[in-house]
This record gives C-alpha cells, sequence and structure tokens, in this order.
C-alpha cells in the first residue's frame, strides 16, 4: 500500500453496506500493519462507531460564520441581499434580515458591503468527535439534528487526513453536495452497490460522479447472489472493475445487527477483506 492513499467509500444510496465495507476494509489493513486512519464523513447518521468501537477522548464544535449587523452602520442600501445567492440576507424596509440556516458563509455579503456594518458570528453545525480503536485513529463527525449546512462539518472531518497512512472514508450516501465533499481529492473510491435495480441505477449515478471528478474507482457488490448476474452485467456494460462480491450472508447480517465486524466475527471474511485490501492496493 502507498505510504498515503485516501480511500473514500461511497455509494449512489444508503443502505448498501457502505459502512460495513469501510469497518472491515480498516480493520482489515490495520492487522495487515497499516497506519489507519477511518474518518467518518456520512455526518448525518455516523455510525462507523458502532462496528469499530473507538475510545473518543477528544470533541469540538464545528462553527460556520454567518453575518451579523451593527445597524448604526447600516445604509439600507440593499447590496447584501443582492450578492446573496441563498437568499439568506435581505434589506427590507431599512431593516436587515438574516436567515442563518440558509446562509452558506461564504463571507461576500461582508465584502460588498460599504460601510463595514456587517462582521461575522460563528454558528455551531455539529461536532467533530475523535479517538482511537487499537491500532485504527478514528474521527468523526455529527451534524446537529436539523441542520442541513452538512459540507462544512464533512471538510473539517477530510482536513483531518494524515499524510503516511491509510485514510479510509466513510462518505454519506447519494451524489450530490455532502458526497463531493466527502470524495474529492481521494486516491480512489470504492463504490459500494447491491445487485438490484435500484442499487445500479444509483451506481451509474456515483460512477458518473466519480468519472467527473476524475477519481479511480471500483466496484463492491454487497448481498451478491450468484444466480443473480445484473451487476456483473452492468459493470462489465460500463467498464467497471469489481473488486469484491460480499454474499448474501446471513451471518454477515447477524454480526451487522450486533455490532460486530464480520472480518472478526464470521469465518471466512478475514480472508475476503484482505483481498479487498490486496485489490484496493493494485488498483490505486
Ligand atoms: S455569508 Fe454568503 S451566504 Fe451568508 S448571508 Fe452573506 S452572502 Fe449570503
Ligand atoms: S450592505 Fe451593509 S449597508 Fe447595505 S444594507 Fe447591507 S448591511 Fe446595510
Amino acid at each position: 500500500m502507498a505510504s498515503s492513499l485516501t480511500v473514500a467509500v461511497a455509494s449512489g444510496k444508503g443502505g448498501t453496506g457502505k459502512t460495513t465495507v469501510s469497518a472491515n476494509l480498516a480493520r482489515a489493513a490495520a492487522e495487515a500493519g497499516h497506519d489507519v486512519f477511518y474518518l467518518d464523513c456520512d455526518v448525518e447518521e455516523p455510525n462507523g462507531h458502532l462496528f469499530l468501537k473507538p475510545y473518543l477522548g477528544r470533541r469540538y464544535p464545528v462553527h460556520i460564520p454567518v453575518p451579523f449587523i451593527d445597524m448604526e452602520k447600516c445604509i439600507s442600501c440593499g447590496a447584501c441581499g443582492e450578492i446573496c445567492q441563498y437568499s439568506a440576507i435581505v434589506c427590507i424596509n431599512k431593516h436587515v434580515l438574516t436567515f442563518e440556516k440558509m446562509c452558506h458563509g461564504c463571507g461576500g455579503c461582508a465584502l460588498v458591503c460599504p460601510t463595514g456594518a456587517i462582521s461575522e458570528k460563528g454558528r455551531e453545525i455539529g461536532v467533530v468527535e475523535e479517538g482511537r480503536a487499537g491500532r485504527i485513529a478514528f474521527l468523526h463527525g455529527k451534524l446537529n439534528v436539523g441542520e442541513a449546512m452538512s459540507p462544512p462539518l464533512i471538510k473539517e472531518v477530510r482536513s483531518a487526513g494524515r499524510h503516511g497512512t491509510l485514510n479510509i472514508i466513510d462518505a454519506p450516501p447519494g451524489t450530490s453536495c455532502p458526497v463531493i465533499a466527502a470524495v474529492k481529492g481521494a486516491g480512489f473510491v470504492l463504490l459500494v452497490t447491491e445487485p438490484t435495480p435500484f442499487g445500479l441505477n444509483d451506481l451509474g449515478l456515483a460512477v458518473e460522479m466519480v468519472r467527473t471528478l476524475g477519481i479511480p474507482h471500483g466496484v463492491v457488490v454487497n448481498r451478491h447472489d450468484s444466480e443473480n448476474s445484473l451487476a456483473r452485467d452492468f459493470c462489465r456494460a460500463k467498464g467497471l472493475k469489481i473488486l469484491a462480491e460480499i454474499p448474501d450472508d446471513r451471518r454477515v447480517a447477524e454480526a451487522y445487527s450486533r455490532g460486530d465486524l464480520a472480518f472478526s466475527s464470521v469465518p471466512g471474511y478475514r480472508e475476503r477483506f484482505f483481498a479487498l485490501l490486496d485489490a484496493v492496493e493494485k488498483e490505486a
């Protein structure tokens, strides 16, 4: 494995087994002797900790800058409302109103204000928790309930990735801004899918995303059934390489429901995840 590599584990939709792959791969890499950093960017629903069971010794809030208006300096020119692409600030009847939850913290309104009436204050969007699970360094973001602004928190988690380490990123599901914030800059993306029409439709969207970003990628088929060739046919048609097929195995589902890793608790799965690690190493 390259001394510094960031592998993002993503999927076009939720519930495909992305965290199962991320957490088992992290454990396999640690047992193979790599320095591993697990970065859980699925900040709306981080659950890697349920499987890796880290000791979390550090916790800190993450804020984004939002405008604070000094009305004594405001001349009601309306420039702030005109520049804002998100309608997060408006000037109506000589009053400036801000809608903090819609603000992306770009700082544009403060830049255009002719009187310096706009300064910035922090708005908390979530927390980061950091710790260790044996040989695995661990960090995850937890978005506040009802919060829509996840990319800044994801970027905060991503920025913790280290040189000289195998950084494994558990990305949010989907193909929108939060996923792009999580996978951008990764050296390799593992796309996890399931062999169903819905799963493969969303895999197609995820493939378009990583191809647009220019990131090397491979596929993991979860809940593979040897009599179902949908995923193989799809990948062949799209020129995608399947790096692992994880069987539709009741023992894996039972381990998942207990919060156990299949790598550690289901016979035969150590070898499967070591093989996936080898495949990623060769492809990346
Ligand atoms: S910081 Fe940017 S997004 Fe927020 S209110 Fe100002 S212009 Fe709008
Ligand atoms: S740009 Fe500044 S001066 Fe103009 S309305 Fe907004 S806060 Fe007031």
